[in-house]
Order: C-alpha cells, then sequence, then structure tokens
C-alpha cells in the first residue's frame, strides 16, 4: 500500500482513549477502535432499523447495517485514493449512524419533539453517546472507549451550544474548524451511498420510476451510456448498471477534486487541515447535480404519499412509547430506571427507545397498548 499522505492522520499520533489502555498487538489503534464497533450491540441492531423503507416491507432495500457498509465501501475507496487513513476511515463510517432511532427521520423527529425541555434528541449526539457509556461489554469501563479521532469524527454535526459542552472534543464546532480529512470523508461517503440507494431501493419500490429518473441529468447520463452500450438490457441490470456509474462517477470526482484542493490550499499536517476549509468536496458541476438529485428524492420519494404514511405511524409510535413511559416509569426495564429527576428519566427513556430496532418497538408498542396483548 501506498505510504499515507503528510496530511493524513497517523495512529501513533492520536490524542489517544478516555481510559488508558495498552498499545494493541498486531493492529494500529484506529483498528482496534474499528474492530469494536463492529463486535458492538448497536452496530448489530442496525440490521433491523431502517431510514426510508421499514424493515417489514421488504428483504431487499437497505437497513442502516448495510448503508453503513456501503458507506465504509465508498469511503475506503476515496481515504485509499488520496493516500489517507483507510482503518480510521473505515471506523468512522461504521459508527456514524449508531445512535439512529427506529424509523429513520421520522423516529429522531418524534423523539426530538418528545425530548423539546429535557434537552432535545440528536442522532450524531446519541452515536457519541453509544460509544461513549451505553455499550455496556468492557470490564475496566463503559462505552468502547475509542480514540479521539473516531469519536471526533462520528459527530459530523453540532450545535455550538451543544459542542461546548462536549469540551475538547466539540472544540472544532467552537472554532468553527474542520475534523480530520478521513472524517470529512465519512461524512460526504454517506451522502454517496444513501443518494444512491435510495433511487435503487425507489424503482424497486415502484415508488420511483425509470420514467421519472430520465429528467435527472445525475441518473440519465448515465442511463444513456448503459442503453447505448447494451440496447436490449432491462429492469434491475439496466438500474444496477446505471447507478454503478453514478457512484464510480461520483467516487472519481470526489477523488480528482479533493486531490486539487488538497493542494491548492498547501496542507502538509493534520492540523493544518483542521484550520483550512473544508477540501474533501465535489467539483462545482457535481455538486450542482447532487443538489438536484437530492431535490429530486425529496419531492417524489421522501414525500411520498406512501412513505408519509409510514412516517406518520412511526412518529406515532415513538411518541406513544415515551409518553407510556413518562407516564409510569415501572414500565421501564429496571436498567433504564432513575430516581434521579424528571430530565434524567426522559434521557434514559430517549436511550430505550433510540436503541430499539423498527420491529422491537412495533412489538413494544403493541406490548404496551394492545388489550389482547401481554
Ligand atoms: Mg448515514
Amino acid at each position: 500500500m501506498a505510504e499515507l499522505a503528510p496530511y493524513a492522520s497517523r495512529p501513533e499520533d492520536s490524542r489517544g482513549r478516555h481510559y488508558a489502555e495498552d498499545a494493541p498487538q498486531g493492529r494500529s489503534e484506529f483498528q482496534r477502535d474499528r474492530d469494536r464497533i463492529v463486535h458492538s450491540t448497536a452496530f448489530r441492531r442496525l440490521e433491523y432499523k431502517t431510514q426510508v423503507f421499514v424493515n417489514h416491507e421488504g428483504d431487499l432495500y437497505r437497513t442502516r447495517l448495510t448503508h453503513s457498509i456501503e458507506v465504509a465501501q465508498i469511503g475506503r475507496s476515496i481515504a485509499r485514493a488520496l493516500r489517507l487513513n483507510e482503518d480510521l476511515t473505515e471506523a468512522i463510517s461504521l459508527a456514524h449512524d449508531l445512535g439512529h432511532t427506529p424509523f429513520g427521520h421520522a423516529g429522531q423527529d418524534a423523539l426530538h419533539a418528545c425530548m423539546r425541555g429535557s434537552g432535545g434528541f440528536e442522532h450524531n449526539l446519541q452515536s457519541l453517546r453509544v460509544v461513549d457509556l451505553l455499550e455496556t461489554r468492557y470490564a475496566a469501563f463503559d462505552g468502547l472507549n475509542l480514540t479521539f479521532e473516531t469519536r471526533e469524527g462520528i459527530l459530523k454535526h453540532c450545535s455550538v451550544a451543544n459542542a461546548r459542552k462536549l469540551g475538547e472534543l466539540g472544540e472544532r464546532f467552537v472554532r468553527k474548524q474542520q475534523p480530520s480529512l478521513e472524517a470529512q470523508i465519512a461524512n460526504i461517503a454517506d451522502e454517496v451511498a444513501y443518494n444512491n440507494h435510495d433511487v435503487d431501493d425507489g424503482l424497486r419500490s415502484g415508488l420511483l420510476t425509470l420514467d421519472q429518473l430520465r429528467d435527472v441529468p445525475a441518473f440519465a447520463r448515465h442511463l444513456d451510456e448503459v442503453t447505448r452500450l447494451y440496447p436490449d438490457l432491462v429492469d434491475r441490470r439496466l438500474i444496477h448498471e446505471t447507478v454503478r456509474r453514478m457512484i464510480n462517477a461520483l467516487i472519481n470526482d470526489l477523488v480528482t477534486n479533493s486531490r486539487l484542493n488538497i493542494r491548492r490550499a498547501g496542507v502538509a499536517s493534520p492540523q493544518e487541515v483542521r484550520a483550512s476549509r473544508a477540501l474533501v468536496c465535489f467539483s462545482a458541476d457535481m455538486a450542482a447535480e447532487q443538489r438536484q438529485l437530492k431535490q429530486f428524492l425529496r419531492h417524489n420519494l421522501y414525500q411520498h404519499y406512501l412513505v408519509a404514511r409510514m412516517a406518520n405511524k412511526a412518529r406515532r409510535i415513538v411518541s406513544d412509547l415515551f409518553g407510556a413511559f413518562q407516564a409510569d416509569p415501572r414500565m421501564l426495564p429496571p436498567q433504564y430506571r432513575t430516581e434521579a429527576g424528571a430530565t434524567a428519566l426522559a434521557r434514559s427513556i430517549a436511550d430505550y427507545i433510540a436503541g430499539m430496532t423498527d420491529r422491537y418497538a412495533i412489538r413494544e408498542h403493541r406490548r404496551l397498548f394492545a388489550v389482547a396483548e401481554i
């Protein structure tokens, strides 16, 4: 493998872990982070959490687990091409969605509304809570005790008010600085992954049609090329050939443009990366095309009436559960009960609900509200 670039993150320069540990044998600190994430309970639960489509609607749609694996694949390709740290990119990518509630954004919005007045709910901060606190697997500490670099990368967005409470970890938001290039990659790989798999899942579900997508240049360009090369190709193969070309074009654009940005900024160390503007980004033309694609997805998929019905049900399940536990905390499993006051109780209920998979939340709702169920 090519030597790391001077502005890459190096495990030996890590700001370290909260609880000091012996250096790992035969793997780097960032590989150890990645391994801990893969073995965590929250990671396994991603298999039964969804973003747009609810889990029981079909076995072929993306879940947060397959999404996270796709983000890691895209992220690693970019990191390797730019001679950045693949292991750190992979660790951040695999962990980035650990704090997501069941039912995608509908679930998060509902939980945030329930938590208004108790500090709110934000999935990035929750991902951090999972790796810092909520995983209970190790004898010597709560959480996974990950390196500073992985934790900082997980915190993709944060308000300045929340950042101030996080000390060193929130510093970059207070100072308006950038995170490592590896974190910037994971961030944008997330977007590449979901835009493309939402097109794919949207077509698969029948909520989107090829005809609609012919008006979206980011898709149509590649569809035309595939049709020219393979005039008789239909259905799944045609869609897959088009989507894979889209992903490829995005990665190539990111690599070329980010390389150029890095050269122009003249950064020579990870410290200079932090003080610079965001360097991992699309070219202006590609960025404009991506905005169009996003807008298309918003209007035609995320606001589709069938998705809206699902989202509405999801919001009701989450707020019903929250309300029931708040009204009678005795119904909470013992490890989530607390005597530390109303705010602490609300946070604990949020932790419990955020940790649920889609199907667990549906089942729990039935257990609490269906009279015939015990
Ligand atoms: Mg994501």
